[in-house]
């Protein structure tokens, strides 16, 4: 298993929605735990690290703008 890679500032898909219908947390805090807002309705959720880590599936856009992703990620 590969241990999943996120910074701050990362836009993060989770693997569970928020009630708003949006997937994309921004990371907005780190630390033992992790604050991210909601991209659709700006709330802001803490949750713990290892909680996050199993929640998210994958980072969208990296705040270090995607330099080292040749992925096919062209929305
Ligand atoms: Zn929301």
């Amino acid at each position: 298993m590969e241990r999943k890679q996120f910074e701050l500032g990362d836009i993060v898909q989770m693997k569970k929605q928020h009630p708003c219908g949006t997937n994309e947390m921004e990371i907005i805090r780190m630390g033992m735990d992790i604050r991210m807002k909601c991209v659709g309705c700006k709330h802001s959720v803490l949750v713990p690290r290892a909680k996050f880590e199993k929640n998210m599936r994958k980072v969208l856009r990296s705040a270090l703008e995607s330099e080292q992703q040749g992925g096919p990620d062209l929305q």
